[in-house]
């Protein structure tokens, strides 16, 4: 029996019941597939469940306010995807009348829709057979085959993708994509792979060299940068409301924040104060009412750490610190979509 049949087979016993697998409509799909990705599924289907239920279809999503969007997609980190999905459900909407295409190329053009995706949407909603390779994919394909070239790398996943091209079932494109997603997650799974019970371990060249462990390989990304952020509740006690602004860059564009502080070499929290207030032209008699601990924030490209600095003054209300800010109440900061470290922040319980 050939790898996709014997592939196939072990799916249609094994398969994973997900939500988004009950349909083929393209919308579904492609919600759960912006989701899912740099996501596990135990903590996107929620997501996708509250997606659907609040737009049942791309008219729907295409309609929404950016801030409801973002409001939804909070937590799951990587905001683009949440901004390109409304983009692109616009555009569908606008431009195909709400229908999806169904070839490579217009897929492709698409915000926030990559080869991945486009590979996803074609095999399961049209039937068409073209491999969808994520890291799952990679590390099974590059294991069985013991592939040399770093699969992180265009070259290593070009040679997995072109290896699957040829190993896809054209019968069932959408089933194959799929099996490989969860026989990869389940099976040969990143560190303890199931190699005795695995229905592949007769051909899997890495299993008969024992060098399983060896692969994938990648090459090393460069070493993080550090940022020191410092943000500043500020407070105007005549009002009793904060400030919060919203970022207009980078990949928290549109989020909201409150004042920051940026600095890209380590200072101390006084340092950070005397900045923040020269800078703003803060009146100097405000009260430093608290400084949080240290929050470290893992992003893709560098680490921050971050802290919370809460102030007070009567003077602040006619301050001027940003064209985009605005007063909120402490009880209204819900109503607005903040980036994962600044929740924390505010779900742990701040006193003004
Ligand atoms: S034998 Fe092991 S390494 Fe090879 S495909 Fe199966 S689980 Fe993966």
């Amino acid at each position: 029996m050939n790898f996709s049949n014997q592939l196939l087979n072990w799916y249609d016993q094994n398969k994973r019941e997900l939500e988004w697998r009950k349909t083929t409509y393209p919308y579904s799909v492609w919600l759960s597939e912006v989701i899912m990705q740099q996501t596990q599924i135990i903590q996107g289907t929620p997501y996708y469940l509250k997606f659907i239920k609040t737009y049942p279809t791309i008219f729907d999503l295409a309609r929404a306010e950016e801030r409801e969007v973002l409001l939804l997609w909070q937590g799951l980190g990587y905001y683009s995807r949440g901004r390109n999905l409304l983009e692109t459900a616009k555009y569908i909407v606008s431009n195909f009348n709400g229908v999806f295409p169904d070839n490579y190329k217009a897929l492709i053009t698409l915000s926030g829709i990559g080869d991945y995706t486009a590979s996803a949407i074609l095999s399961v909603c049209f039937n068409k057979a073209v491999p969808a390779i994520d890291g799952n994919v990679l590390r099974l394909i590059s294991r069985f085959y013991e592939i040399k070239e770093p699969v992180n790398k265009a070259s290593g996943r070009n040679t997995v993708k072109k290896i699957c091209e040829t190993l896809i079932s054209d019968k069932r494109p959408g089933d194959f994509n799929q099996a490989m997603m969860d026989y990869s997650s389940v099976v040969c799974s990143p560190k303890k792979p199931d190699c005795i019970h695995c229905i592949f371990n007769n051909d899997c060249i890495s299993f008969k060299n024992n060098h399983v462990e060896c692969f994938p390989i990648k090459e090393k990304n460069p070493t993080k940068k550090s940022e020191y952020w410092f943000y500043f509740i500020i407070q105007d006690t005549k009002h009793r409301k904060l400030y919060i602004e919203k970022r207009n860059e980078g990949i928290w564009k549109n989020l909201y924040q409150f004042p920051v502080f940026i600095s890209l070499k380590k200072i101390s929290e006084i340092e950070a104060l005397n900045k923040f207030v020269t800078t703003n032209n803060l009146p100097a008699n405000f009260e430093v009412k608290s400084i949080s601990d240290e929050y470290k924030h893992i992003l893709s490209h560098k680490i921050l750490y971050v802290k919370f600095f809460v102030l007070k003054s009567s003077f602040f209300a006619n301050l001027n610190l940003s064209e985009q800010i605005s007063f909120v109440s402490k009880n209204n900061l819900s109503d607005y979509p903040f980036p994962a470290v600044i929740n924390k922040y505010i779900n742990q319980g701040f006193t003004v």
